[in-house]
């Protein structure tokens, strides 16, 4: 181990990543002397960036938009859930000097919701909305915590429906339009769309909720998103944003790399005290 070992952030856009802020965070936490930097690369260039990366010392990547699909076909093997997932947020050189892949963004959001927030899912009903790589990835972890069903709604129904199929083996998964949600009780919804980068978010049933209900947006900022505000008017048990999955699927990418975990509650404080005064 050299005394500063090289990670970075690979995506586009990539200036308002907060990943180089957590890692320090960690790093400074575990005692770990780790070097860890943000870069935009261009569409097309992933696969050259990346094998420069390694090539120079680089030990390990994480890999953002619009580049996980990338990853997945650069890493010399992939883990079983990243193979399902078809995509990789996290690559690592190994020993051997081969590249492997693999995805957190699902451990992040089940670590959240499960360690963080304490809400439990198995036996729960749990609808999703939104059909994406985000989607895909967390599927697998979702389904391991054996929740009562799984419904994938997205405003492009056949995405939904396709993604419920190829989960199909791992539980009770349905995927469709939107309407599936009409006369549907969940225990857990998850905004898994980006309509909230454009200030949207799709239209939803007043009667979805019961009293015990909770309610996750992966999306997070310094002010409750619109889905929380949706969340909180049809008063939902609990509400959450993202920023605990973002440092979990982080301190998941970290452990790979440094075999050290860090502890993130701290992390997830920092981060939202950031937020705020940004
Ligand atoms: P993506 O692959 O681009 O998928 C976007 C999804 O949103 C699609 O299902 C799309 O539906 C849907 N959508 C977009 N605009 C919509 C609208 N106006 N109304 C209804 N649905 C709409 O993106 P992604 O990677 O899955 O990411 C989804 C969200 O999760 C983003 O906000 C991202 O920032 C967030 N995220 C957070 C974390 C975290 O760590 N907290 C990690 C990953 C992702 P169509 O299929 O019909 O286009």
């Amino acid at each position: 181990m050299t005394a500063q070992d090289k990670y970075a952030v690979f995506g586009n856009p990539i200036k308002h990543s907060k990943s180089p802020a957590i890692h320090a965070a960690f790093a400074e936490q575990c005692d770990q002397h780790i070097q860890y930097r943000a870069v935009r690369v261009e569409q097309g260039d992933f696969q050259r960036a990346a094998a420069s990366f390694f090539a120079g010392g680089g030990k390990g990547l994480n890999v953002t938009l619009p580049f996980k699909q990338d990853a997945f076909a650069f890493a010399d093997t992939v883990s079983d859930r990243a193979r399902r997932a078809g995509a990789v947020n996290t690559l690592t050189a190994c020993a051997d000097g081969s590249i492997a892949g693999d995805t957190t963004d699902g451990i992040g959001l089940v670590r959240d919701m499960v360690a963080n927030l304490g809400w439990q899912l198995q036996g729960r009903r749990i609808a999703l909305l939104g059909a994406g790589g985000a989607v895909r990835g967390v599927l697998e972890p979702l389904l391991r915590e054996h929740p009562k069903s799984v419904v994938i709604v997205n405003r492009t129904a056949a995405r939904a429906a396709e993604l419920a199929e190829l989960f199909a083996d791992l539980g009770a998964v349905q995927g469709g339009g939107y309407e599936l949600l009409e006369e549907l009780e969940v225990d857990l919804l998850i905004n898994a769309t980006s309509a909230g980068l454009q200030g949207e978010m799709p239209a939803l049933p007043d009667t979805l909720l019961t009293v015990r209900s909770c309610c996750y947006d992966m999306l997070y900022g310094p002010e409750p998103t619109l889905f929380m505000r949706w969340a909180a008017q049809n008063a939902a048990w609990a509400v959450a944003d993202g920023l605990g999955m973002l440092v979990e699927q982080a301190a998941e990418s970290f452990y790979r790399w440094r075999q050290v975990r860090p502890a993130t509650r701290p992390v997830i404080n920092q981060m939202r005290n950031a937020m705020a005064a940004a």
